[in-house]
């Protein structure tokens, strides 16, 4: 057994008690978005309740509650993340706005005709829409690092395709479709040897395992609150500072300028450079209870957890009648994704909702990903700390009912 009391975890989750179809709910769709535990929740509603103010500016006691709350996650993310400086922390509202933000204020400044952008198979859509737009705008070439039928990457041929033209790398650290986790430290060691920046997206990483942004020596990285237990609309980029401070501002507005005149202005310093506007204050401030409470349970132990729940699955989804897994990688996330020969994946989840079991079908934002493998989708179940083997169990007997029921 684990170090981990998940019934005492799971009490802090109240959405988790409840019925869905006269039946207790198996949440089962954690890569889409992870449930909130109370402090998050109370966080919210205690900003609201208590200290609602515009930041940075105000001087009166609760805008200055608000913003020291405001930094406090600043430094907690810094920390989670082991980055060198708060500098190098900006909110986002999410991986979605942090990976267009790069694209398009270091992808616009820095990239040239004939570049050439690496991402991989294994992309989200978001890791690929906004260097295609950078590429269409400056006329560069976007390349792919091939998928191995088990779902790893490639690194032969990307190897191959790397070389003086590529400007920049960017890949998830862990794939939201098939749970591999990628060789993230290799692949920066290899762009960095023909000068190339590494962005690595981390929605699926950040509830999962160790980030060392200054072990692993990216230039980017990018984290989505809402699937580490904190609220949606918020996230962080982070940036290596020397790359940050050389990039162009993304958005003009309030809060990054240092002065404006109608001639010239200068901006603020970094983080704030990049953080125009009234930010996302609730949610940002909440978002330091979803780091506490992962780091209060450790990432070891919930690494540990997940991964039993999803060997457990492994081991007895596969071996039900016409089932096929998709992704096999050796290192994965607690992602089981899968097919059901001549059963749509839309009418398993349908079916499977109808018992209460919450799981995700479609192309999971991996479109190119689903063609690669020649199919239209899968259904998947993805793993938190609050899930059990019993949970687990009821998935399984779900899918033997609809497999009996539609063959
Ligand atoms: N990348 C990956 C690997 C993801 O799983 C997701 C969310 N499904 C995203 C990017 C986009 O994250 P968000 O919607 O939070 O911006």
């Amino acid at each position: 057994a684990g170090k981990l009391d998940i019934e005492a975890i799971r009490k802090q989750f109240p959405i988790l008690h409840q019925q869905v179809n006269g039946r207790d709910l198996v949440y089962l769709d954690n890569a889409a978005t992870s449930q909130k535990p109370l402090v998050v929740i109370d966080a919210l509603i205690d900003y609201y309740k208590s200290y609602n103010a515009n930041i940075h500016r105000g001087i009166h006691t609760l805008a200055e509650k608000a913003t020291k709350a405001y930094e406090e996650t600043r430094h907690t993310a810094q920390r989670f993340i082991n980055a060198k400086s708060e500098q190098e922390i900006i909110f986002t509202r999410g991986v979605t706005e942090g990976i267009n933000l790069v694209a398009s204020s270091y992808g616009r400044a820095f990239i040239k005709e004939g570049d050439e952008i690496i991402i991989s198979g294994l992309e989200h859509h978001s890791n690929i829409v906004p260097w295609q737009l950078v590429c269409e705008e400056k006329k560069a070439k976007l390349q792919v690092i091939p998928v191995s039928p088990e779902g790893e990457l490639d690194l032969d041929t990307f190897k191959k395709i790397l070389s003086g033209k590529t400007k920049i790398v960017a890949i998830n650290h862990a794939s939201n479709s098939l749970g591999t986790i990628n060789p993230v430290k290799e692949v920066i060691k290899l762009a960095h040897e023909v000068g190339a920046v590494v962005l690595i997206d981390g929605a699926q990483a950040g509830a999962h395992l160790e980030i060392d942004v200054q072990d692993m020596d990216c230039d980017f990285y990018c984290l989505s609150a809402h699937k580490m237990y904190g609220p949606t609309g918020t996230g962080i980029l982070y940036g290596k500072k020397e790359l940050l401070e050389k990039m162009p501002p993304y958005h003009g507005g309030g809060e990054m300028i240092k002065e404006v005149t109608f001639e010239k202005t200068t901006y603020n310093d970094l983080p704030y450079k990049f953080e125009a506007g009234t930010p996302n204050i609730a949610d940002v401030v909440a978002y330091k209870y979803a780091f506490d409470f992962i780091n209060e349970l450790g990432r070891e132990n919930i690494a540990a957890h997940e991964h039993e729940l999803l060997t457990y699955a492994t081991e007895r989804v596969s071996k039900l009648k016409s089932v096929k897994l998709v992704g096999t990688a050796k290192n994965k996330v607690g992602v089981l994704a899968f097919t059901v020969e001549g059963i749509h994946h839309f009418d398993i989840g349908q079916m499977l909702d109808a018992r209460g079991i919450a799981v995700r079908t479609g192309h999971h934002c991996t479109q190119p990903l689903m063609t690669c493998y020649g199919i239209e989708g899968t259904v998947r179940a993805s793993f938190a700390v609050y899930n059990t083997k019993k949970e687990v169990d009821q998935l399984v007997e779900g899918l033997e009912r609809v497999i009996n029921f539609m063959k």
